[in-house]
């Protein structure tokens, strides 16, 4: 067969698929707002106008695309600030319990449409800007990503900011606000190619500096000693200035803060030249201090100890405690209460989440905020301490672990390091009371790692400084207990947790895929936007041919949307009736984008040799940025883009397999695939990837999993049934007993097929000007394979024949869609942290709610 056409509805256009959900919304009265409010349309129309002509000083004439975005970026802006100040005094009258979440990434995107969604000023914004003759989306499009993150750890944080503030609770996230985001990735010639991210360039509408909280952040200097005890002298100091940006729940007049920091020279920096009358020397040295908060480190998995990482972490982490106790020690303003000069109920009204051990030392910071700031005694601020932080695990991976040397410490942050000593003394103590005489044990529990160069274990610090450590998947929190942490967990089994990664359904699916969104509010009405587990209602409709119609044109339309993405940026043509077998995340090895390219060579020599044979169509979308460092990682897109070239310029393959490589893979691209998605790889070797958050979003929008028992896929299978997923591969304790006696090439021996493909990787067949380029491929494969991609390839060569069978009968495709968005209720970040909420941070929103109902803003000025 040549393609496959699921019925004749196929052939309506996008006009017909709106039709046919409007004329369904109608016949159902079910009422889903989509026309404003003549007047509010009107109110918007005055804000804009007034915005492009007096914040832009643009007339209509001459405004280009960004100028529009900025004037309705700034009228939606303006309709958050009420409520943004109403929620700030709101906490301030109740004095509630605050949740920080402290994070050196937040993966944002974009902003504008998801602002309007929550504010349920999308229709009225819509409205307004169809009457002036204007594109929405081509104003979206205009809108820069914050990509101040590297992948699934950033977007979480991003997801739980969503999240907290729909939810009501009293969040802050705190973090950095560099220059320069996750770098751009272009192709050149089939390689990446680095391009810095200037998402600053034409100014972000959404952030607000607040220079009067300014805060002071030391470096370096020495340790003097005292009848009071240590004190850290001579130290430089870079200012950490906050910028604000509010974060909207979801319809409940809430508006919480991210406060990033951005790093300033200090007024006194390198006076030494100034006395000199080096005053040129002077100010052109200011750049040294404020390269502090230049650029996010594009490592994502990979540990680099580089001085420079260090400082980043640091200055996170003292400004936001320093900013935290500012906060905690003025409750009231003036009145009864006054100024709170005791920290007795620090741990009551703060709460603070580590997200993995990037800002760990918030623990050594703490401490000698509470020492040699405050005056405590040592055991006071160590119970504060312990009951204040908590620590979550991304990756069992080693080479990600954050290991310090000492001897950088030493220079950079000498207090801490002693501190961090002291804590260890204390907590080596109390593990030989426990385990007498094994001294073993406590080499391996040490904070403090004394083989080769002497570092600090970062993980274990934060173990031992926090009251709860939780991993992001069930079967990652599992593998914190037996392996990694085993030693802590049998010290402290009360401390661990597991807390499943989720992700915000409104970005997810309301945001980015507004076709399925209606036809599931027109299916079971519009609760699951704040309580996913409404989804499974949808279940009852798998044997409706009305909804599986539905189900099958929504994901039409959302292709032939995503192709013509593709031809305009790339002028790539793809087939919209051909499987979307879709592969975007970071480049990593564990990840496995090769087991992927495996495949796509098997179909491809099968198809050569049997020219004849029925294919069902596909193409194969691999997207993801590698780590400017990671040379394998880099040779992989290469290749992937090499093996495009070879099997898209052959007539003999028609449109029977086309393979993409998805440029710049980064959050609003993620908006645009994930949504167009038939398949979703998530195909890492079993414990390997801690949860995944890619593979939820998938599922959220009705795409099949094909994947591993991994990360989140687990529970993924278990809410949808194992008959609604491709599973495939060893799992965790298979590839553990498998390991010690692992020889990769025996598979390569006695698989033909597998042979055959990796002796065309290595020959040059996909580069033939460079005979020897993937040479370095084929060996790590054949002769080492630490992720045992050529002991799962036969097992995933034959799953990708059940998705090709399934695919050929849509309905039961669509059907299983269905199921799919069904049983992914699991998976939103709500309840996600309603879990942080009840077991780690002691918080409950209900107790200091704002009073409802949400009403529809007139405060643009
Ligand atoms: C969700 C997301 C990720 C994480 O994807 P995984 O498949 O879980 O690794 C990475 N990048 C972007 C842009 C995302 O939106």
């Amino acid at each position: 067969m040549s393609s496959v056409d699921p019925d004749p509805l196929s052939r309506l256009g996008v006009r017909g698929l709106e039709a046919l959900v409007d004329d369904d919304t109608k016949k159902r009265q079910i009422s889903i707002r989509h026309i404003a409010p003549k007047e509010s349309i009107n109110t918007l129309k005055d804000a804009f106008n007034r915005h492009l002509h007096y914040t832009m000083a643009k007339d209509r004439n001459e405004a280009s695309d960004w100028h529009l975005y900025m004037a309705l970026a700034h009228t939606v802006k303006d309709t958050l600030v009420s409520r943004w100040i109403r929620t700030q005094q709101h906490y301030y009258k109740k004095d509630p319990k605050r949740v920080y979440y402290i994070s050196l990434e937040f993966y944002m995107g974009r902003t504008l449409t998801n602002t309007m969604v929550n504010l349920d000023i999308q229709p009225a914004c819509e409205g307004t800007m169809r009457k002036l003759g204007l594109d929405m989306e081509e104003l979206e499009n205009s809108e820069e990503d914050a990509g101040l993150g590297n992948g699934g750890l950033g977007r979480l944080a991003a997801c739980l900011m969503d999240s907290m503030a729909t939810l009501g609770m009293a969040a802050y996230g705190y973090g950095i606000r560099y220059d320069y985001g996750i770098f751009e990735q272009k192709i050149k010639g089939g390689w990446q190619v680095e391009e810095p991210d200037e998402w600053l360039r034409y100014g972000n509408p959404w952030e607000h500096a607040r220079p009067e909280f300014t805060i002071p952040v030391h470096y370096y200097g020495n340790i003097e000693h005292n009848e009071q005890g240590s004190k850290w002298v001579n130290t430089q100091v870079v200012q950490a200035i906050p910028y604000d940006t509010p974060i909207p729940g979801f319809r409940n007049n809430t508006v919480n803060t991210m406060r990033l920091w951005s790093a300033k020279a200090s007024d006194s920096f390198n006076l030494n030249f100034f006395n000199n009358g080096e005053y040129l020397k002077a100010v052109y040295d200011r750049n040294l201090a404020e390269n502090i908060s230049r650029v996010l480190y594009p490592n994502d998995n990979v540990f680099e100890g580089r001085e420079l990482r260090l400082k980043q972490e640091y200055f996170l982490v003292s400004a936001s405690l320093q900013d935290i106790i500012r906060r905690y020690k003025s409750p009231k303003r003036g009145g009864a209460h006054g100024f709170r000069n005791s920290f007795s109920i620090f741990s009551q009204k703060v709460a603070l989440q580590l997200n993995d051990t990037h800002p760990s030392l918030a623990i050594p910071e703490l401490m000698r905020l509470l020492l040699d700031e405050n005056g405590l005694a040592w055991e006071n601020a160590w119970e504060i301490v312990q009951n204040t932080c908590a620590y979550t695990n991304h990756t069992i991976l080693p080479e990600a672990l954050e290991r310090w040397s000492t001897q950088l410490l030493e220079k950079v942050l000498p207090r801490h390091l002693q501190i961090i000593y002291i804590i260890n003394h204390h907590f080596l103590d109390d593990v030989k009371q426990r385990y007498p005489g094994d001294e073993d044990r406590v080499r391996r529990m040490s904070i403090v790692e004394e083989e080769g160069e002497k570092r600090i274990n970062m993980a274990h610090l934060s173990i031992v400084g926090s009251h709860a450590v939780n991993g992001v998947a069930r079967i990652h929190s599992n593998l914190l207990k037996s392996k990694i942490f085993k030693d802590f967990y049998e010290m402290y089994p009360e401390k661990f947790h597991n807390i499943t990664n989720g992700i915000t359904p409104r970005r997810w699916l309301m945001v980015c895929n507004s076709s399925l969104t209606k036809i599931i509010s027109n299916t079971i009405g519009t609760e699951w936007l704040t309580n996913l587990h409404f989804l499974r209602n949808l279940e009852s409709f798998q044997t409706e041919e009305r909804v599986i119609r539905l189900i099958i044109e929504s994901k039409k339309e959302n292709k032939r949307k995503l192709a013509a993405y593709l031809k305009q940026n790339g002028n790539f043509e793809v087939n919209p009736n051909s499987m979307f077998d879709v592969h975007v995340k970071r480049i990593h090895e564990y990840k496995r984008q090769l087991l992927n390219c495996l495949h796509i060579i098997t179909l491809y020599n099968r198809i050569k040799a049997n020219p004849d044979m029925e294919v069902v169509p596909r193409t194969v979308i691999i997207g993801g940025k590698a780590a400017p460092g990671y040379f394998m990682a880099k040779l992989i897109i290469k290749l992937v883009n090499n093996i495009a070239q070879v099997v898209n310029n052959d007539e003999s393959i028609q449109d029977k397999l086309k393979v993409v490589f998805l440029q710049n893979y980064r959050v609003s691209l993620a908006e645009k695939v994930i949504p167009a998605a038939d398949l979703s790889q998530q195909i890492s070797t079993a414990g390997t990837e801690a949860s995944g958050t890619g593979n939820m979003k998938f599922m959220l929008n009705g795409a099949l999993t094909i994947g591993t028992l991994d990360g989140a896929n687990v529970e993924m299978r278990e809410e949808v049934g194992e008959e609604n997923f491709f599973l495939f591969g060893m799992n965790e304790t298979e590839v553990e007993d498998a390991r010690p006696n692992y020889y990769p090439k025996k598979y390569y021996d006695e698989d033909p097929e597998l042979k055959q493909a990796l002796d065309q990787i290595n020959n040059g067949f996909f580069s033939p000007e460079d005979q020897g380029l993937f040479r370095d491929i084929y060996n790590q494969l054949v002769f080492s394979d630490r992720y045992m991609l050529l002991a799962d390839f036969r097992s995933y060569i034959e799953c990708q024949k059940r998705v090709d069978e399934l695919y050929c009968r849509p309905r039961e495709w669509a059907r299983v869609c269905l199921l799919n968005i069904a049983a992914a209720g699991k998976f939103s970040s709500d309840r996600t942290v309603t879990e942080y909420a009840s077991k780690i941070w002691g918080v409950d929103p209900s107790d200091y709610k704002l009073p409802l109902p949400h009403v529809v803003s007139n405060d643009s000025h």
